[in-house]
């Protein structure tokens, strides 16, 4: 691509086409200015649905759109595929690689939105990843699903029972939203789905495994709606195993340290004095699925190293109150990149990375730099909270809302409801929701998962 030529009409360049950069790039529609959005994949995607395509629910199209589609009536956005690999922010240039043909090209900018999101941390065990692959993308999905359905494949066929053991057993890692939704859906399958469809093994027999080392499940979740997401998940079928730390994976399964809880360390010191010591046990699973942390995208690290601006443990920008860099105004990081902490009943927490954070904070890191563009000075951000949605399986859902009368708390089939029709809402394109609302209705009543069709059966023992 040539290097862009000296222009009147200030370039904005927006990095990532998740929730954050498409709120962003939408909000300057019909202002004077240029809009380049990059992005390395050609699509944007819905992640709150991923799980369903993981798990077989869902179609990837159904929770995707093609970028390019997206913006075809708005003139002043050109959409670029590539990956963004440095940032000059002294210069106002990055330069990104185009995947087909691993060209790199430069670009340079007036304004620049920093959307890139975040991605698995494995804690410093990056070899972990080989045999507990995390769920961010729709490739990541791919694999997910094709990992499950083979290994019920691969039971089938198996004689020796240890080996069908471990590959009916699923272990799901880290019980925040996604562990959560992927450790009951799992369960759904085996129990509702499968069953009638094997001869040699009986699906329902599968385990399923959710290991937490945290004291509860859905840690964000106020404490009754944890316990109830817990009554919940332990109802569709799940083993939830709490206060659990893993300590190794590989090919074989995991190693889990028990933490002693509170209780335990009570009753031990009561009657001796010796100290109470975490218990160790090995799981066997051909199937591992890690849920347990993220780390925000590596152009944080860039960014820090090119402008002096401070991370925070996960990696994420500390912006400025009005999400631009300090001493860098023309450079904004916002959504799941971002680290800015608001007071909640007088305490100091952070924004939470979730999509309505990413959203508003792309429609502000927008209006600011139009601000900037009038001569007019900038506004903070202010994150409207309005609560929290977790679902476990069928039926069975939490939601804590915020209202202007205070929490509304309710979990079970009237949470699920909601969760259902909000998710719908908020899906890109009319099509997209009435096929998923279809899907969904045929799925309720006829316990079916459509979309298991695998192109290539590769077996779980070389995945
Ligand atoms: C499985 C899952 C379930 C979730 N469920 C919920 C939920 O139920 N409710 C909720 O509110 N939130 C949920 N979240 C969190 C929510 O999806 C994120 O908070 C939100 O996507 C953050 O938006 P973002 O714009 O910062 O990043 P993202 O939406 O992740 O977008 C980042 C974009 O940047 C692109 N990109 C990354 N690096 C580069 C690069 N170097 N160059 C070019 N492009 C790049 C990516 O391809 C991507 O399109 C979930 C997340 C996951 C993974």
């Amino acid at each position: 691509m040539p290097e862009q030529t000296p222009h009147q009409t200030p370039h904005i360049v927006i990095i990532g086409c998740g929730f954050g950069g498409l709120e962003a790039a939408k909000a300057f529609k019909g202002k004077a200015v240029r809009v380049s959005l990059i992005d390395r994949t050609n699509h944007h995607l819905f992640q709150p649905l991923l799980y369903q395509v993981a798990t077989a629910g869902l179609a990837a199209p159904l929770i995707s759109a093609p970028i390019r589609h997206l913006f075809r009536s708005q003139d002043n956005v050109t959409t670029l595929l590539g990956e963004v690999r440095s940032i000059d922010a002294m210069n106002k240039r990055l330069e990104f690689v185009q995947p087909s043909s691993g060209v790199p090209h430069a670009l340079a900018f007036d304004h620049l939105i920093v959307a890139a999101g975040a991605s698995h941390s494995y804690f410093g065990n990056d070899a972990w990843e080989a045999h507990a692959p995390g769920l961010k993308t729709l490739q990541d999905a791919f694999d997910i699903r094709r990992k499950i359905l083979m290994a019920f494949e691969a039971a089938e066929a198996q004689d020796d029972t240890a080996q069908r053991e471990a590959l009916l057993t699923f272990v799901v890692i880290g019980a925040g939203p996604t562990g959560v939704e992927m450790a009951g859906t799992l369960a759904e399958i085996a129990r509702h789905t499968l069953p009638g469809e094997f001869r040699r093994i009986n699906p329902a027999s599968a385990k399923v495994i959710l290991v937490e080392g945290g004291a509860r499940v859905l840690q964000a979740m106020p404490l009754d709606l944890s316990e109830k997401a817990l009554k919940q998940l332990v109802k569709l079928g799940v083993d939830v195993r709490l206060n659990a730390k893993v300590t190794q994976i590989d090919a074989q399964g995991i190693q889990v340290d028990t933490l002693p809880t509170p209780t335990d360390l009570e009753a031990k010191t009561a009657s001796s004095p010796q100290t109470v010591s975490a218990r160790s046990y090995q799981i066997h699973s051909k199937t591992i699925i890690w849920a347990a942390g993220v780390a925000a995208s590596a152009l944080g690290k860039q960014l820090a190293s090119s402008t002096g601006c401070e991370l925070d443990r996960a990696g994420r920008v500390k912006v400025l109150p009005d999400l631009s860099l300090p001493q860098v105004p023309s450079i904004s990081v916002i959504g799941d990149m971002a680290s800015l902490m608001r007071d909640v009943d007088g305490k100091s927490v952070p924004v939470p990375g979730v999509s309505p954070a990413a959203k508003q904070m792309g429609r502000c890191a927008a209006a600011n730099i139009l601000r900037r563009i009038q001569g007019q000075s900038t506004l903070a951000f202010h994150y409207a909270d309005y609560g929290n949605l977790a679902t476990i399986g069928r039926n069975a859902a939490v939601v804590d809302l915020a209202t202007p009368l205070g929490a509304l708390r309710f979990s079970g089939k009237l949470a699920w409801l909601f969760w259902l029709f909000a998710h719908i809402y908020f899906l890109i394109g009319f099509r997209n929701r009435f096929v998923v609302l279809a899907d969904w209705t045929n799925a309720y009543l006829s316990f079916s998962r459509n979309a298991r069709v695998v192109a290539e059966a590769v077996s779980p023992e070389s995945s």
